[in-house]
């Protein structure tokens, strides 16, 4: 449940993050939270409608609900995100290499996550980018 809650709010930069090899928050996981987000939102738009049709004439608030409930927030946790990757970018070995998937914080070769203390193939399989 906590994770659902993590991923709704887009929850903010977490530096332990980089420290775990089972990262909470990747690009997957944000764009869960958008759709959950969005599917909420339309939801409940659709109760709003019925009771107030009237708002069937002003769309415009329900793009506006869109942009500052969905949209935006999801830009905010995505740079969060980025700020946190690529500072273990540049403060490991796997960040320099060209195996490093940083969408997902993944080493494609081992099919593993890594961070700031699992390096999976401990620097064998290193190649720079
Ligand atoms: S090959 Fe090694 S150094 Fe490169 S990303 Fe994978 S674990 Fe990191």
């Amino acid at each position: 449940m906590n994770r659902l809650i993590d991923i709704l709010n887009f929850r903010t930069y977490d530096e332990d993050e980089n420290y775990t090899d089972k990262p909470q928050i990747t690009v997957g996981s944000i764009v869960l939270g958008v759709l959950l987000r969005l599917f909420i939102l339309l939801i409940a738009s659709l109760f709003v409608f019925k009771y107030f049709p009237v708002l069937y004439d002003n769309t415009w608030v329900l793009l506006l609900a869109i942009w500052f409930l969905v949209i935006y927030p999801a830009y905010r946790g995505y740079t969060n995100y980025y700020k946190r990757i690529d500072k273990m970018q540049s403060s490991t070995l796997c960040g320099s290499c060209k195996h490093f998937e940083h969408s997902s914080q993944l080493c494609r070769v081992y099919d593993e996550h890594v961070s700031q203390n699992h390096i999976p193939c401990e620097g064998d399989s290193w190649e720079p980018k």
